[in-house]
């Protein structure tokens, strides 16, 4: 079954086919993107989620919230602002890594590692300059 990946996060459909060979990829069901609600405590960038029957999910936060104070700063409201996708980057290879080295073991950070540099090529091989751009063209299928 071909991995699905929603919309907010299917910029990272190439960088995921480059770690083909590194991890199991085909066990990967859903990409999803996710937001904390404004004014909530961020703690978590991913997650990879077993479900029953293998059903493997990975969910990354798209988005940081900003606090903006008001002209006097007697109030301050949050705004959610892209993550850069260096960040994202480095979470989805996190996430990844864990499809074979499940403990965070310094193997499971080798695999992450690993995974970066196929990430970092690609970025280069797409000509990507700034990798602290909260934004990435969309991916659109390249003839060969
Ligand atoms: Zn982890």
């Amino acid at each position: 079954m071909k991995t699905q990946f929603y919309k907010t996060v299917k910029w990272l459909e190439p960088f995921f086919q480059k770690a083909k060979g590194l991890v199991p990829l085909h066990k990967v069901h859903i990409v999803k993107g996710f937001v904390i609600p404004l004014g909530k405590i961020e703690c978590i960038d991913g997650q990879m989620t077993k479900y029953e029957g293998g059903k493997i999910v990975i969910t990354l936060r798209t988005h940081n919230q900003i606090q903006r104070a008001n002209q006097n700063g007697t109030n301050t409201s949050y705004i959610h602002k892209r993550r850069m996708i260096c960040d994202i980057l480095l979470t989805f290879a996190h996430e990844l890594a864990h499809l074979k080295e499940w403990e965070h073991t310094p193997e499971h950070w080798e695999l992450e590692c690993k995974i970066i540099r196929r990430f970092i090529s690609e970025l280069k091989r797409r000509d990507i300059k700034d990798v602290t751009t909260r934004r990435i063209v969309e991916y659109r299928e390249e003839s060969k």
